[in-house]
């Protein structure tokens, strides 16, 4: 195979196959369709500044939305009362979840008002 630097094709290709492909907050799969695989991202767990954010354990992958779903958890995590030391990658993931979560149901709840059933313009 030759050796790609972008994400999908490159660097985040050995975390993508570790995780099965799919996202570890919604589940998206990017076996699933073309499209999907298109979405799929790498996800840092712990902040910058951290010794192990650069930690391949501490990568997971993420589909595109669900990356930047809580984009200021980082810094809101203190406030929450949630600690980011001395956690294993999947106890990391659980604590993000919720909020990754409930941004992506209030999404949903739009999409379900504002954009399913819209007739295009253009069609
Ligand atoms: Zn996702």
């Amino acid at each position: 195979m030759p050796q790609y630097t972008d994400s999908l094709r490159g660097y985040a290709l050995r975390t993508h196959r570790r995780d099965g492909w799919k996202c570890v907050y919604c589940g998206l799969d990017g076996r699933e369709s073309f499209s999907s695989w298109l979405s799929l991202s790498e996800e840092h767990l712990l902040p910058k500044g951290h010794p192990l954010r650069d930690d391949p354990r501490f990568i997971v992958t993420a589909c595109a939305f669900c990356n930047v779903a809580d984009n200021q958890y980082f810094s809101k995590a203190q406030g929450r009362g949630i600690g980011l030391e001395d956690k294993t990658p999947e106890e990391l993931i659980a604590l993000r979840k919720p909020y990754v979560t409930e941004t992506r149901d209030s999404y949903r709840t739009f999409w379900e008002r504002h954009v399913r059933g819209e007739k295009g313009m253009r069609s």
